[in-house]
């Protein structure tokens, strides 16, 4: 590019040396034909430059080889005119037609090079270029040329100063589409912009010297031969260096506004002041006002138009920003910071309104698997059909958020425990019912483990601790994977799973506490209602046999209300007819829970607490599934129960000997799967120690 400059420069005096010689030895001919070598150049590397580029800079050298050889075409018939015929061109020839219509075709070529992609900032460029140079024709016009006419103005004076206003109106164009739109225009926009400049110029003396007949015809030339030189520069500087395709910026400035707004007032003043001197205003000088002002609102009209087209885009934008702000890109529902901000915003609402607020925190079952076996993009896959799946159960108005990895939560405003646990179940069992589909025609199956906590009205948190809710719901998540899987706990459930249900009948509660007291130096009903709890929990129980598990244990006794206290104290062993009588409790318990609590589902369970697994128990002498699974849970809690304390025929067992007998009746006295189950936790540590029943 340096050895290029340096070589048109080189030309440029060598130039200026013929130009001196000319002067020396009259002779038009050593300049005229070397005058027209960088045109040829400039157009060859315009052709060149057009076949090696590419996109937007191809078209625009396309444009531009078409101008500079319509330039060329121009020249060779002026030199026709010189050489061959002898006689110096007309005073307007066909020549000036091409010279035009280069110029014609250089517009385009800016436009398609380096204008935008909008086509209100062509059309505002075009607008601007037409009335810059209109206003700079009518100030250059009325102050230079016209005065300086030796006579009316002709055609050829008018072509003449044509040439300097396409000069003006193309260097418009490219501030206008060009600069406008980008930080910096690419070098051979500039090298072009600076040759239209330099014509501009050139075109502008050349005029003036043409109206007032003075000047020598030979001079003028450097300043083409320049602006060939920058064409040819400009070519090279396209060949050279693909410019990166530069993003344009949204916001646009208005560079033209200044010059176009002095040029028309300077335009107008001169026109009045002129006519002030030499009467009206004619038609032709007001056609000129006119569309000066007509054009200059025009441009403003499309400015307001550009920017509220921008101000709409902007406003998108910002909606669209927002949105994915609180929004998880990979599942599409909120994400976590959104659901903190919403678990607070709803806590206070709940306070506020004394409503109740749940919330359920989910994690997907072994879901390592399904990324181990089907590879992190099926595992993504997965997550946002879980996702949809989770959307669909609950209602619109709550909030879905992935919570974590494979984690997610809701907030369900509004939403008791019991409801909210039957929500948790719903999206179990809709999760655990269909097949995703991974691609490939694969699917995988999932379960998924769900945590519940509730807050407020019968909640175990007041509202007012959106934390501790949060932090409930993952402790009840934690013991269902605990548990195995596959299932929902509720917090509630697990720190108080008797209190926490409503329809227990108060009443029948109370006995219970006054028989544990009269009978046992422990709470007797209260441990057994938690171990029940836990071990349907570690069976995999849904949650309404976990609530008749816990209720059942905590009223099994209740009937012994009916039985003698002098029976109960009594040690062993009893006479028959005691027997009869003790044996009476369980029937008791149930018609208590039937007539007095309205809960048959429960009397049924705490009338076959005393079945055992092989039929020899009593009052009906049920066997294995005959017997309800939480009555078969409750036998075993309360024997355990009934081992570990001191009663009036037997001290208490040490824990040891109590596993002995457990293990001793599986599968006579009890069911062997639960026996297995409660041993499991007691080794656990989970349940067993009287003194301490287990808390959460
Ligand atoms: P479980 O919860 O039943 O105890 O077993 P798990 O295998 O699901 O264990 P855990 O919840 O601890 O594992 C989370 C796994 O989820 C780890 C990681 O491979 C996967 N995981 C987390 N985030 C993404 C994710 O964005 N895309 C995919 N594909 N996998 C994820
Ligand atoms: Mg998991
Ligand atoms: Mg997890």
């Amino acid at each position: 590019m340096r050895w290029a400059a340096v070589v048109g420069a080189g030309w440029l005096v060598a130039f200026v040396i013929l130009l001196v010689i000319a002067q020396v030895h009259p002779s038009t001919a050593i300049v005229d034909l070397p005058y027209l070598v960088p045109i040829v150049v400039a157009v060859g590397l315009s052709i060149f430059a057009a076949v090696v580029t590419t996109g937007r800079t191809r078209s625009a050298w396309a444009l531009l080889a078409v101008s500079n050889t319509l330039w060329l075409v121009g020249e060779v018939i002026w030199v026709y005119y010189t050489y061959v015929a002898q006689r110096g061109p007309p005073a307007v020839s066909s020549a000036d037609f091409f010279y035009l219509s280069s110029y014609v075709f250089a517009i385009p070529a800016i436009l398609v090079g380096i204008g935008s992609t909008g086509h209100l900032r062509h059309i505002r460029g075009l607008l601007d270029a037409g009335l810059l140079a209109l206003g700079l024709g009518t100030i250059g016009w009325q102050a230079a040329i016209g005065p300086s006419l030796p006579h009316a103005p002709r055609l050829a004076d008018f072509v003449a100063f044509a040439y300097p206003l396409f000069g003006v109106a193309l260097v418009t164009l490219l501030a206008a589409v060009g600069l406008a739109g980008r930080h910096r225009l690419p070098a051979w926009a500039v090298l072009v912009g600076a040759g239209f400049a330099v014509a501009g110029v050139t075109d502008a003396v050349y005029a003036y010297s043409i109206a007032s007949q003075t000047g020598d015809g030979n001079w003028i030339n450097i300043g083409w031969q320049v602006e060939a030189v920058l064409f040819a520069l400009g070519a090279i500087a396209a060949i050279r260096r693909a410019e990166p395709e530069v993003r344009e910026r949204r916001r646009s400035r208005d560079l033209t506004a200044v010059p176009l707004v002095i040029a028309a007032i300077a335009a107008t003043g001169l026109i009045l002041a002129d006519r002030l001197d030499e009467g009206p205003v004619t038609g032709g000088m007001l056609a000129i006002l006119l569309a000066l002002f007509a054009g200059l609102l025009a441009r403003q009209l499309l400015i307001i138009r550009d920017r509220t087209r921008l101000a709409t885009q902007l406003r998108a934008a910002l909606r669209e920003q927002e949105r994915l702000a609180i929004t998880d890109g990979l599942t599409g529902v909120y994400n976590r910071r959104f659901f903190q901000e919403m678990l607070r915003i709803e806590a206070e609402r709940a306070d506020r309104s004394d409503t109740p607020l749940s919330v359920l925190l989910l994690d997907l079952d072994e879901f390592k698997k399904v990324n181990d076996n089907y590879g992190h993009p099926a595992g993504d896959v997965v997550l946002a059909r879980i996702a949809e799946r989770i959307r669909g159960t609950v209602r619109a108005s709550d909030v879905v958020a992935r919570y974590g990895g494979e984690e997610f939560g809701c907030l369900l405003p509004g939403v008791g425990e019991e409801v909210a646990i039957e929500i948790a179940e719903q999206i179990r069992q809709s999760i655990g019912r269909t097949e995703v589909a991974i691609g490939q025609g694969r699917s995988v199956r999932l379960s998924v483990s769900l945590g519940v906590a509730t807050a407020g009205t019968r909640g175990a948190r007041p509202v007012t601790d959106p934390d501790g809710l949060v932090h409930d719901a993952d402790a009840a998540l934690y013991r269902a994977k605990a548990n195995g899987r596959n299932r929902v706990v509720a917090a509630g459930m697990l720190t108080d799973p008797v209190d926490a249900d409503p329809d227990l009948p108060i009443g029948l509660v109370w006995l219970a506490d006054r028989i544990d007291a009269a009978l046992s130096p422990q709470e007797h009903s209260t441990a057994v209602s938690r171990w029940s709890l836990l071990v349907a929990e570690r069976l995999g129980l849904d949650m309404a046999a976990l609530r008749r598990a816990a209720a059942a244990g905590r009223l099994h006794d209740i009937g012994k209300v009916m039985v003698a206290d002098s029976v109960l104290r009594k040690a062993l062993p009893l006479t028959p007819a005691e027997w009869e009588q003790l044996r009476q409790h369980p029937v008791e318990s149930a018609r208590l829970l039937t007539d007095l609590g309205q809960r048959p589902d429960l009397a049924a369970v705490v009338a076959a607490h005393h079945e055992r697994f092989d039929g020899t128990g009593y009052p009906l002498g049920l066997a294995g599934d005959q017997i309800p699974i939480e009555a078969r849970i409750v036998t075993v809690t309360d024997a355990w129960a009934a081992m570990l304390a001191d009663r009036p025929y037997a001290p208490a067992l040490p824990m040891e000997d109590a596993r002995a007998e457990v293990e001793r009746g599986r599968g006579t006295q009890f069911d062997p799967v639960v026996a297995d189950a409660f041993l499991e936790l007691v080794s656990e540590g989970l349940v067993g120690d009287l003194a301490a029943p287990v808390r959460l």
